[in-house]
C-alpha cells in the first residue's frame, strides 16, 4: 500500500463525497502532513466544556481555549455535568449579557459543590480589572484570566506548562472542528480600540489598539488553510484600524491582499468597521481580490448628526452614506450590515426618526439593534438614562419592523437568482449555509454537504433566509 503526504486542505477535495473517489489513487492511503502545530499530548481522559456569551473575539479567544486544551490532551464535551474544566468566556457590552453570565457562574455553584474537582474558569471581558472584586462575589471560581492571556491557562492546567515551548505556534483555531467539516475560522487580527464612544465599555475592558505583526497573520491564515480551512474572518473592534499602530504602518488593504492571494482561501471577510476608517483603498482591495467576499459590516449606531456626536462617534450620518456609496459603486450587489443603539440618552422621537429615515435610505441587509444600557464608568453612565424603558422597547420594534420590510422585498426579488453558498450546519434534514453576501441559505439534499461550497438556485424567500435547490456539483 502506498502512503501519500498532503496537506489536509488537498485531503479534502480528494477525499470529498462527490469527486474524491475518481482522484485518490487506487490502493494509495492519505497521511496528513502537520502544518503549525507542536506534537500534541495524547488523549488524558480529561474532558473540558467551553461556554461563550458575545462577540466573534469572544469566540475566537474560546476556539483557541479549545485548541490549546486539545494539544494538551483533554477533549471537548458538550455538558458541563461530564467536564473536568468548564470555562466561561463573558460579555459586558450590555447589562443583559452580564446579567447572563452571573445567572451561568451562580448555576455552576450546585456542580462545583457536588463535584469540586470540576475546575471553574473565567475568562472575557468581565475579568479585566476586576479580578478581586470577582474572587469575593464569585468565590467558587477558581481561575479568573484576562481575555487574550492565554499563558495564565499554564500555570493552572498541568498538561499545558508541559508545552511550554511550543505554546505561542498553536493556531487560533479548534482543529476537531475542521475534521467535523466546518471549515470557517475567526482570526484576530487587531485588539483593542483607540476610540472612546460615549457608552461603551470595550476600551477600559481591551485596551488601547494593538496590531498583530503582519507576517504572523499571513502564516496563521495559510496553516488554517492548509489543514482545510476555506473561510476566514479576520477579527478586530475596529478592523479597518489595522496596521497604524505597526512600525512599518500596513494598513487593512494590504493585509486583505495578502491574505486573500493564499492559494485554497475560497472566502476573506472582516468586521467589525469603524466608518471614519472606511477608506478608499480598504474597498478598492474588496472589489478586486476574489476571495473577499462581497460583504461589509460598517455600524452607523444612529442616524442623526447630534446623537452620533454626543455618542462621539466623531463622524456624520453622511460620511456613512457616502461609504456604503462608493463600496455599492465598486461592488453592486454588495450586502451591507450595520449595528443601530436606541434609547441614547436624550434622543427624543424627532431623532429616533432620522434614524429610521437613514436606515430607509440605507436599504442594509442586516440591522444589529440593540436598546442602549448605561455601563459603568463609561462617560454616558453619568447621564441620566432617560428614555423610559417601553418607548426603547418601541424603537426597537420599528427598527426590526422596518428590518422585516425591508428585507421580504429584497429577498423576494432573489427568487430565481443562483448564489455560491458554503455549508457550514444541518437543523431538521435541511443544510444551511451563508452566501458570500452573508444571507442565511437552506438545501434540502441527500448528499453530505458539511464544508462544501455549492451554487444554489433560489426558489423560496422569507425576510431571514432563503430556501434553494444545489445546482451542480459540490466543491
Ligand atoms: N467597534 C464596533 C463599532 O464601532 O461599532 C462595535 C463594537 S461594540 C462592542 C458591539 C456593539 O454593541 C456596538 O455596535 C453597539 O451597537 C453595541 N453596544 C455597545 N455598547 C452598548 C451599550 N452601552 N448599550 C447598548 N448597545 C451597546
Ligand atoms: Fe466601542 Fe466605539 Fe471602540 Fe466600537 S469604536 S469598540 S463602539 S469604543
Amino acid at each position: 500500500m502506498r502512503s501519500i503526504l498532503v496537506p489536509a486542505a488537498t485531503a479534502r477535495a480528494l477525499t470529498h463525497p462527490t469527486r474524491g473517489k475518481f482522484i485518490v489513487p487506487k490502493g494509495a492511503t492519505l497521511e496528513l502532513i502537520p502544518v503549525i502545530s507542536p506534537a500534541p499530548l495524547p488523549e488524558n481522559g480529561k474532558r473540558f466544556h467551553i461556554w461563550t456569551i458575545g462577540c466573534q473575539m469572544n469566540e475566537a479567544d474560546s476556539s483557541r481555549v479549545a485548541a490549546m486544551l486539545h494539544e494538551a490532551g483533554y477533549r471537548a464535551t458538550e455538558s458541563e455535568a461530564d467536564a473536568d474544566i468548564v470555562v466561561l468566556n463573558s460579555c459586558v457590552v450590555r447589562q443583559a449579557a452580564e446579567d447572563k453570565v452571573a445567572g451561568k457562574l451562580n448555576s455552576l455553584m450546585r456542580e462545583k459543590r457536588a463535584r469540586p474537582d470540576m475546575s471553574l474558569v473565567l475568562t472575557g471581558c468581565m475579568v479585566t480589572n476586576q479580578q478581586e472584586k470577582l474572587k469575593e462575589r464569585f468565590p467558587h471560581v477558581d481561575l479568573f484570566f484576562d481575555p487574550s492571556d492565554f499563558e495564565s491557562l499554564k500555570h493552572f492546567v498541568p498538561e499545558l506548562s508541559e508545552m511550554e515551548d511550543d505554546l505561542a505556534q498553536l493556531p487560533h483555531y479548534y482543529l476537531e472542528d475542521a475534521a467535523d467539516g466546518a471549515v470557517s475560522a475567526y482570526v484576530p487580527i487587531i485588539y483593542g480600540c483607540n476610540f472612546l464612544c460615549s457608552y461603551c465599555i470595550v476600551p477600559y475592558r481591551r485596551g488601547k489598539e494593538t496590531s498583530r505583526p503582519f507576517d504572523d497573520i499571513v502564516k496563521e491564515v495559510r496553516g488554517l488553510v492548509e489543514r482545510g480551512v476555506r473561510d476566514v474572518t479576520l477579527l478586530g473592534q475596529t478592523v479597518n484600524a489595522y496596521g497604524h499602530d505597526l512600525p512599518e504602518k500596513p494598513d487593512l488593504a494590504d493585509l486583505l491582499r495578502a491574505v486573500g492571494a493564499i492559494d485554497g482561501l475560497d472566502r476573506l471577510r472582516f468586521l467589525t468597521s469603524h466608518p471614519k476608517y472606511m477608506s478608499d483603498r480598504i474597498l478598492e482591495a474588496m472589489a478586486e481580490v476574489p476571495a473577499i467576499c462581497e460583504h461589509l459590516n460598517l455600524p452607523v449606531q444612529a442616524g442623526d448628526n447630534e446623537v452620533l456626536r454626543r455618542m462621539r462617534r466623531t463622524y456624520t450620518t453622511d460620511l456613512w452614506l457616502d461609504r456604503l456609496a462608493k463600496a455599492r459603486e465598486l461592488m453592486p450587489g454588495i450586502t451591507v450590515a450595520t449595528d443601530i443603539i436606541v434609547g441614547f440618552p436624550g434622543e427624543t422621537d424627532e431623532q429616533f426618526q432620522h434614524t429610521l429615515d437613514v436606515l430607509e435610505a440605507a436599504d442594509c441587509d442586516k440591522v444589529h439593534v440593540a436598546m442602549y444600557s448605561p455601563r459603568p464608568g463609561t462617560l454616558s453612565a453619568r447621564w441620566e438614562d432617560d428614555v423610559p424603558p417601553e418607548v426603547k422597547h418601541a424603537r426597537h420594534s420599528a427598527v426590526e419592523e422596518l428590518q422585516v420590510r425591508l428585507c421580504t422585498a429584497r429577498n423576494a426579488a432573489r427568487i430565481g437568482q443562483q448564489m455560491e453558498v458554503l455549508i457550514d450546519s444541518k437543523n431538521k434534514g435541511r443544510w444551511g449555509g451563508r452566501s458570500r453576501g452573508n444571507t442565511l441559505v437552506h438545501v434540502a439534499d441527500e448528499r453530505h454537504l458539511l464544508g462544501s461550497i455549492v451554487d444554489v438556485r433560489i426558489t423560496e424567500s422569507s425576510p431571514w433566509y432563503l430556501i434553494g435547490e444545489v445546482v451542480g456539483l459540490p466543491r
